[in-house]
């Protein structure tokens, strides 16, 4: 596999941000929306609309107290209708994957631990970013899964998700149960989720 923030094989610098996949081409899935800007991409489309501002322009609109211009869409946020990107497809599966963890059994069956072993090793192999799954792979083998209960499995997800967060530079996460169920499970204890 190429590396994924090097040049395209016709050497032309890769836009920041841009991320190669696999075919050594600009990774759609890869890439975070705002910078997803291939040579040959369109105008973003506004649905008939003008092109929104850039976002210095609408700043500044915004602080002069301008409604009409505040109301035009970010260019840098993904409409509804789009695909996921990286960012996107990260949250949502992040999402899935603690809750999941959250809601496991204390004592899971035999056959609920193939399950979650299953689920779990099959991300390296599907997720379509390919090489947030390469790294996962790596990271997996070096830290097999503990899916012995949902103390351990909790922990083992946040500790996955803490190294791809420093990876790319964020804050590592408490992995104490009472902070992964906080946030995955019961909400804070001000009520503010209830
Ligand atoms: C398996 C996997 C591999 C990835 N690899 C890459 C990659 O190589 N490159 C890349 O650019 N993106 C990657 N991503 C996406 C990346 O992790 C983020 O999802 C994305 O950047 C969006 O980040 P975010 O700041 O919105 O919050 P996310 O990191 O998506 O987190 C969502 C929420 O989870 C909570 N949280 C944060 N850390 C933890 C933790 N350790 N345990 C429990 N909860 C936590 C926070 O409340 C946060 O708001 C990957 C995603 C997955 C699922």
């Amino acid at each position: 596999m190429p590396d994924p923030t090097s040049s395209p094989s016709d050497n032309k610098p890769l836009p920041p941000g841009m991320v190669l996949g696999p075919d050594g081409k600009p990774c759609k899935i890869c890439t975070a929306f705002r910078n997803w800007t291939p040579a040959d991409k369109p105008k973003r489309a506004q649905n008939g609309k003008q092109p929104a501002p850039g976002i210095a322009a609408t700043m500044a609109a915004m602080a002069a107290g301008s409604s009409a211009v505040a109301r035009q869409p970010d260019p840098d946020t993904r409409p509804e209708y789009c695909p996921p990107d990286v960012e996107q497809l990260g949250r949502a599966t992040w999402t899935f994957l603690h809750t999941t963890a959250a809601y496991y059994p204390e004592k899971p069956t035999s056959n609920q631990r193939v399950n979650m072993l299953t689920l779990l090793r099959s991300l390296p192999v599907l997720y379509p970013c390919s090489h947030c799954a390469s790294h996962l792979d790596t990271n997996i083998k070096e830290n097999p899964p503990d899916v012995s209960g949902r103390v351990a499995l909790s922990r083992w997800l946040c500790e996955r998700h803490n190294d791809v967060n420093s990876r790319l530079g964020k804050l590592r996460f408490d992995c104490s149960i009472e902070k992964t169920d906080e946030r995955w499970k019961n909400g804070p204890s001000d009520g503010s989720c209830d």
